[in-house]
C-alpha cells in the first residue's frame, strides 16, 4: 500500500480543511488553490491514480464523481464547474493519490495547459 500526504490527511495525521467525508471518500481545499473554489475529492482506498484502478472500483469511481456533483452544490457553484484528473507524468500528477480537482468560481480557459 502507497502512503502519500493525503493518505495522511484521510488519517488526520495532517490537517486539512475537510468539507465533506463519507464511508469512501474525502473532500478538502487544495493548499494551493487555482481557483476560487478548488476542492480535492479523493476515494479514502489509495489508488495511485486512475490507470491503476480496476473494474472492481468501478462503483467507487461513480461514487466519486457524485460526490463532485454533492460538494459543487454545497458550494454553491451554480454558474458551472471544472472537474479535473491529473494521471501520470505528462498528466501533470503530482500526489500519487487519485483525486479529482473541482475548480469553480471562476471561468476556466480552453484548452487546459
Ligand atoms: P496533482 O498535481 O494533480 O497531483 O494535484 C495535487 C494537488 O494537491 C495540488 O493542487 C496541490 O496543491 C495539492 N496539495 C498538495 N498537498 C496538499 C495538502 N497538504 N493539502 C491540500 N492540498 C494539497
Amino acid at each position: 500500500m502507497t502512503d502519500t500526504i493525503f493518505g495522511k490527511i484521510i488519517r488526520r495525521e495532517i490537517p486539512a480543511d475537510i468539507v465533506y467525508e463519507d464511508d469512501l471518500a474525502l473532500a478538502f481545499r487544495d493548499v494551493n488553490p487555482q481557483a476560487p473554489t478548488h476542492i480535492l475529492i479523493i476515494p479514502k482506498k489509495p489508488i495511485v491514480r486512475l490507470s491503476e484502478s480496476s473494474q472492481a472500483d468501478t462503483a467507487l469511481m461513480g461514487h466519486l464523481l457524485m460526490t463532485v456533483k454533492k460538494v459543487a452544490e454545497q458550494e454553491n457553484l451554480s454558474n458551472g464547474y471544472r472537474v479535473v484528473i491529473n494521471n501520470g507524468t505528462h498528466g501533470g500528477q503530482t500526489v500519487d493519490h487519485l483525486h479529482l480537482h473541482l475548480l469553480g468560481d471562476r471561468f476556466m480557459g480552453w484548452p487546459p495547459g
